[in-house]
């Protein structure tokens, strides 16, 4: 696709969209989106009739794909029987999920509170952790993402700096942040920041509900953890009193092939938390899932928490339908499979191009760090994306691999590349060849 050509004939859609829709994370001048009206199996159609393939999922949502069959007949089917009715009456496609969440999520993880973004799974979770507890705080990392509202933003440490203007500060009281395991272009060892958080639990006193971590970072870089990681963290949390809060929120639903990633690193969460491939994106619809000891605890205390969508039908028969599609379209192996494929085509990239940094991820969620000197392991930019709308050598890198046809999700100096699960190893090469010529972008730029 020609950005700029788009950019200059804008059609009457986008000019309506341009003007009417307050654009989300922008300036408004900087809103400028292309119509997009139709999909095919891993590609989306612009008004152009540009076939664009999606190595990013929709900021990693669209795990199925966009030919889901099943789950559209689902969705079809509810609509048509039992659209929506409030959560107080049981329908088939809750409980049938639920039960499905239990039988998916890691050991004893059990009963399920419905909200529809993972930003609001997050506050459910810090709820039931204070309530669960009897502490009020969250502890959570530098390098990480948990959503937009004013308790999940609080406890967001991304250094795009989203939470640190006027209109999100002063931040929620009683979020703590400690060092991730991140080596690359960090002076802080990665092998202490365990240790630190340790340490920092102590000093904050027995006060901490709820340690809450991506197990694997999604969009503040991709960043991966050693295999030991999360099982000493959950251990460090309990010795303090809190509970071990997983933010599934990207890397549920197979994404690292296995339905969690906290499955891949031997751990069971307290709380999970899950959005974006629960539905594949087809319905908006997130969860919060606890261990039957938690819910326990719930029998008798108040669960002080509810959303007049919690459990919609539709969404929650099209969560079934997304998990029978993981299934029996074996999904999850295709990501092992693809994502092994995926990883060594992007090791030869970091080889070839100086201006890749690491790369790092796991299964189909992986990212290329961009570095402006091989030496010094620096950004191109210090700070981010959106303190300023100058386009960063990152935002040209994607532009360049839009022109072929093939869009990446680009985030905190990192390419990030996370496509559907059903991809084959075709599109891995057109992908990987459309970044192959987008690098010589931030080559040229490199020191
Ligand atoms: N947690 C993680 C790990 C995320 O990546 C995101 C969104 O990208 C969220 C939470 C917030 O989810 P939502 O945008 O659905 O509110």
């Amino acid at each position: 696709m020609r950005v700029a050509e788009q950019t200059a004939e804008k059609n009457d859609i986008e000019r309506l969209d341009r003007e009417y829709t307050l654009g989300t994370w922008s300036r408004q001048r900087d809103f400028d989106p292309t119509q997009i009206v139709d999909t095919d199996g891993p590609r989306i159609i612009t008004a152009d009739g540009d076939s664009i393939l999606d190595f990013s999922s929709q900021y990693v949502c669209t795990s199925l794909g966009y030919d889901a069959e099943r789950v559209c007949d689902a969705v079809n089917e509810q609509i048509r029987t039992v659209p929506y009715v409030n959560p107080g009456w049981a329908t088939e496609p809750r409980a049938r999920l639920s039960e499905k969440l239990a039988e998916i999520t890691p050991g004893s993880l059990k009963r399920t509170f419905y909200s529809t973004s993972g930003t609001e799974a997050n506050e459910v979770a810090f709820k039931i952790a204070r309530a669960y507890t009897g502490n009020h705080k969250i502890l959570s990392r530098y390098r990480s993402y948990h959503g937009a509202t004013a308790a999940s933003l609080s406890a967001s440490g991304d250094p795009r700096r989203v939470a640190e203007g006027p209109d999100v500060q002063p931040e929620v009281p009683g979020m703590v942040k400690g060092p991730d395991p991140y080596a690359y272009g960090s002076s802080l060892d990665p092998d202490k920041s365990l240790e630190y958080i340790d340490e920092m639990l102590a000093l904050e006193g027995g006060t901490v509900a709820g340690v809450l971590v991506e197990p694997l970072v999604g969009s503040n870089g991709v960043l991966t953890p050693p295999d030991d990681y999360l099982p000493r963290l959950k251990e460090i949390a309990h010795d303090h009193g809190a509970l071990l809060i997983c933010d599934e929120v990207m890397t549920g639903f197979g994404r690292t092939g296995e339905w969690f990633a906290s499955t891949l690193f031997e751990t069971e969460p307290d709380i999970i938390t899950m959005a974006k491939g629960l539905t594949g994106s087809y319905q908006p619809l997130a969860a919060t899932t606890v261990t039957e000891e938690i819910g326990k605890y719930f029998e008798s205390n108040l669960l002080n928490q509810g959303h007049t969508f919690s459990g919609h039908p539709t969404a929650c028969a099209a969560g079934l339908a997304a998990i029978e599609t993981y299934e029996q379209d074996e999904l999850i192996e295709n990501a092992r499979e693809m994502g092994q494929y995926l990883k060594s085509e992007l090791e030869s990239l970091a080889e070839r191009h100086p201006s890749v940094g690491e790369r790092r991820g796991i299964g189909l969620h992986q990212g290329l760090e961009l570095t402006r000197s091989t030496e010094e392991r620096v950004p191109f930019e210090e700070r981010s994306d959106k303190v300023s709308s100058n386009t960063t050598v990152l935002d040209d890198v994607g532009a360049h691999a839009l022109d072929n046809d093939v869009y990446f999700y680009t985030s905190v100096n990192t390419i990030v590349v996370t496509p559907p699960l059903t991809i084959g190893e075709d599109h891995v090469d057109e992908a990987v060849a459309a970044l192959d010529e987008a690098l010589d972008v931030s080559d040229d730029a490199m020191d």
